[in-house]
């Protein structure tokens, strides 16, 4: 989760939404990064989540994540929780809970729908007020601005 904050920063300082994202293999080793690029890259689908999985997958060299966790800063949204199921991950660990958007606990809880075939494990909370302050101070210092 440290390396996922470290992500998010990186996105603040770019004047991204601070959300940030690893992706562990097996052994515990760090195949992926992201970071939310939504305005650099003018990608909706930008978000830091699916940059680590790609990522991931690419060091891989195929689309199955399995035996992998997902490590993010923000409870993940439909989109990436979803992308989550499609990649097969073991495991997914989230920081700050999203009660406007999160798709794994909050407003839905995708990765462990029953009537999907694959369910990964969850975590949430992990460094939870750490990823969340983050979030707060961009937005208050965006609103000044
Ligand atoms: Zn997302």
């Amino acid at each position: 989760m440290r390396r996922a904050l470290d992500e998010a920063r990186a996105a603040a300082a770019d004047g991204e939404i601070p959300v940030g994202a690893v992706v562990l293999d097996g052994s515990g080793t760090v195949i992926g990064t992201g970071r939310n690029d939504r305005e650099r890259s003018a990608d909706p689908t930008g978000h830091a989540e699916i940059v680590a999985m790609r990522a991931a997958a690419r060091a891989r060299g195929e689309w199955r994540l399995s035996g992998c966790t997902l490590v993010v800063t923000l409870e993940p949204c439909t989109m990436c929780a979803g992308a989550s199921v499609q990649a097969r991950v073991d495991r997914v660990v989230y920081g700050a809970v999203d009660p406007k958007a999160g798709a794994v606990g909050s407003l839905w809880d995708v990765v462990r729908d029953r009537r999907l075939n694959h369910r990964p494990e969850v975590l949430a909370g992990v460094l939870a007020a750490e990823c969340g302050a983050l979030l707060s101070e961009f937005f208050v210092h965006r609103r000044v601005r």
